[in-house]
């Protein structure tokens, strides 16, 4: 049994109270086993919770938040922490709420499409309910196979598919949502359209501050008749951005476009050998779905587009395999970066598709500033990034070269008329970048927005909103180098 009251700095009433709530087996409370929730997938900054409770049902959630609330303790939510961004860091929380236990599928109505599931279920799952009936579930995160619904939800997250089929926010319908105070409230429903403000929308992205949600009912889709998948391989990724805005200047819209640059496909190349060009600048994967009568001629004009934008060779995954190992690649590449250094930082920043090739160079241009190696893996065809900042959290004046190159890199998205974040969600990591964006009224009508839900701010705190007048990148005593 892993609970032990002692261990931690809460009040053993309270531990126990929550042990009987959610069971001895929903709880953990030895520092030991505290230490694997001491970061998501944002490792640049650890804390470890003093206690983390796994309740199974939105009641358990509710009596959990109300013991929690009367004894004034705020808590954090947790899917699969495989967050970015630092969002399920437990910053001022010492309660961690983790929804692994929340998995279960509760009903699949194929006739008005749509599925309903405990917010811990993990993402590929909602698919693999649905597949045999030829539905899917269509945000596809390269987490997909462990992040939760309820983590995906939190960020609106977004995938490989986002150009076509939109973000989690277009693929929610309703959500059971327990507030700080362990009250239980519905939001949405089953029907399509909904009167009144949009605070269903509102709770989609807030990056659980604004409660812990524990059920949700999630729109699902035909999977298409058909697929095109190609590899278009270039000299450089300048070349290859220019011809990302070409296909779309086009007409057609792919349902995904991926691209990598060397750095990455050598590294999965040696991870998964699936055929990439190893000496290629870059590469895209270019997916096309729908109706199978037609692809073949929209695979022949994207194929034209790009090479008539400087692509050496067009390649198409010949049959199921091949596109599955082209995913596989792609959706893998962040574990191969783990061949190429210690650490990495992965950033999530957005500019105008057309400014790819300046925010690219820009990149470069970092990277040779802080002498740090930066790998591109992204959704190109929404104009979404991911540098991957690699570093050696040994050496301290590294991990703050990781930060300061990162920073400078969202500052250069912001400037081109892009946003700070895509998909990965501000969590800590983002904090301080907000007032590039947003005068010291937005943050205030923002943190208005959120006291709505959660007016002590008990829900994830100093999440997202950063404090007028604070410095957060200086404050914060997680962060493994101060800078
Ligand atoms: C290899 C890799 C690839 C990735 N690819 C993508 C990608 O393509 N697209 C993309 O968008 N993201 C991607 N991500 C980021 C990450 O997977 C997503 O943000 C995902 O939605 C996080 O889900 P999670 O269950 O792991 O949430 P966690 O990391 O556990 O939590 C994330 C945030 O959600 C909150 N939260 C979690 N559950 C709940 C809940 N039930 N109620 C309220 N708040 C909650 C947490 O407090 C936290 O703020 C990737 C991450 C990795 C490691």
């Amino acid at each position: 049994m892993s609970h032990n009251a002692q261990a931690t700095g809460l009040d053993p009433t309270l531990v126990a109270e929550l042990a009987a709530i959610a069971g001895s087996d929903g709880i953990v409370s030895r520092s030991a086993e505290l230490k694997v929730y001491e970061c998501d997938g944002w490792t640049i900054e650890k804390c470890s919770p003093d206690l983390l409770v796994m309740p199974r049902t939105t009641e358990q959630v509710s009596a959990v938040l109300k013991a929690l609330w009367r004894r004034e303790v705020a808590f954090v939510p947790r899917g699969a922490g495989t967050g970015l961004s630092g969002g399920a860091l437990p910053v001022n929380a010492p309660v961690m709420i983790c929804t692994s236990k929340m998995n279960r599928i509760l009903s699949i109505d194929l006739a008005n499409r749509r599925v309903e599931v405990q917010s811990g279920v993990v993402n590929l799952h909602v698919t693999n309910a649905v597949k045999r009936d030829r539905f899917l579930y269509a945000p596809d995160p390269s987490s997909q196979q462990a992040c939760t619904i309820g983590g995906n939800i939190a960020e609106n997250s977004g995938g490989p598919h986002t150009l076509k089929y939109g973000v989690t926010t277009n693929h929610v319908l309703g959500v059971t949502l327990v507030l700080a105070d362990g009250e239980i409230v519905e939001l949405g429903g089953p029907a399509e359209e909904r009167c009144g403000y949009d605070l269903l929308g509102a709770v989609v992205g807030a990056e659980g501050t604004a409660g812990i949600v524990t059920r949700a009912v999630l729109k699902i889709i035909r999977e298409p008749e058909g697929h095109r998948t190609l590899l278009a391989t270039f000299a450089d990724v300048e070349a290859a951005t220019h011809a990302v805005s070409a296909i779309m200047a086009s007409g057609i819209v792919p349902s995904a476009i991926e691209m990598m640059d060397q750095l990455i496909i050598r590294a999965v190349e040696d991870a998964f050998h699936v055929g990439l060009p190893a000496e290629a600048g870059a590469v895209l994967i270019i997916e096309l779905d729908g109706l199978v009568a037609g692809l073949d001629e929209h695979a022949a004009r994207v194929t034209e587009i790009a090479c008539h934008n400087g692509a050496s060779g067009v390649r198409l995954a010949r049959d199921e395999t091949e596109r599955a190992g082209l995913w596989k690649a792609r959706k893998r590449a962040f574990g191969a970066v783990g061949r190429l250094a210690p650490n990495y930082a992965t950033q999530d920043g957005v500019v105008p598709r057309t400014r790819l090739p300046d925010i690219l160079r820009t990149i470069q241009v970092i990277s040779r500033k802080y002498g740090l190696a930066i790998g591109n893996v992204f959704h190109a065809g929404d104009g979404n990034i991911h540098p991957i900042v690699l570093y050696d959290e040994r050496k301290p004046e590294e991990v703050r070269k990781a930060i300061a190159a990162g920073r400078e890199i969202l500052i250069a998205c912001v400037e081109m008329g892009g946003s700070l974040t895509g998909e990965h969600g501000i969590g800590v990591e983002k904090q301080g970048e907000m007032p590039l964006l947003f005068s010291p009224e937005d943050l205030i009508a923002m943190s208005e927005l959120r006291h709505v839900f959660d007016p002590l701010e008990r829900s994830n705190p100093n999440k997202v909103i950063p404090r007028p007048g604070s410095c957060v990148e200086v404050a914060a005593p997680h962060r493994q180098v101060p800078i």
